[in-house]
């Protein structure tokens, strides 16, 4: 799986970092980063709950 996010919908507020910081990262220019965005079995879970608290909706997981 592989990570999708929408740039304009993001509002920087960090709570993909929190549940899954393998993944997302909020630069010092309040930007979020995708660390890596592909998505490893063991990493699922966390970026699974990281799409979930997303009160923008702005991450979804697509096929790769
Ligand atoms: S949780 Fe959603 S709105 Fe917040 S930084 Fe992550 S992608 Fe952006």
């Amino acid at each position: 799986m592989k990570i999708k996010v929408d740039f304009d919908l993001c509002e920087s507020n960090a709570l993909c970092e929190a549940l899954a910081p393998t993944h997302f990262q909020i630069d010092d220019d309040d930007f979020l980063q995708i660390l890596d965005e592909h998505v490893s079995a063991e990493d699922l879970d966390a970026v699974k709950q990281a799409v979930a608290a997303c009160p923008k909706s702005a991450i979804s997981l697509v096929e790769d």
